[in-house]
């Protein structure tokens, strides 16, 4: 086994939890967890206001190649996070990526190997993956 950081954070995930081993507790806390992190993300713009979000229709011109679509792409954020919330997110995205961990290994995945087939994926299709 690789002995990376993602494989050693998976080993300390399987150690610590104990409360939440059902694989129905881990799936609403997985959800749960994803719901916190997007809250967060909320909050630093509507409570906060470190950075601002405006959603609007992506303008892209009909001449453009695929290859330039990237550069007309908005991601409709402005600002950047103050060190508050980005603790706060990166807090909320840490306890997210612990039930994606526990949910990998109540069904004896490996998250290294995913984390590898996914990119191997990217690399193949490229822009064309198309996400
Ligand atoms: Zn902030």
């Amino acid at each position: 086994m690789c002995d990376s950081i993602i494989n050693k954070f998976q080993d300390s995930v399987s150690e610590v939890l104990i409360r939440h081993k059902s694989i129905l507790d881990i799936i609403s806390k997985y959800q749960e967890s994803c719901s916190k992190v997007n809250r967060s993300i909320i909050k630093s713009a509507t409570s906060c206001g470190c950075i601002h979000v405006d959603g609007k229709k992506q303008t892209i011109p009909e001449t453009i190649s695929y290859k330039e679509l990237h550069d007309f792409m908005n991601n409709h954020v402005s600002g950047d996070l103050c060190d508050i919330c980005k603790d706060k997110i990166e807090k909320e995205m840490g306890n997210h990526l612990f039930y994606l961990v526990a949910l990998c290994n109540t069904l004896d995945l490996d998250l290294h190997e995913i984390f590898k087939k996914q990119c191997k994926s990217i690399d193949t299709l490229g822009k064309y993956s198309l996400y």
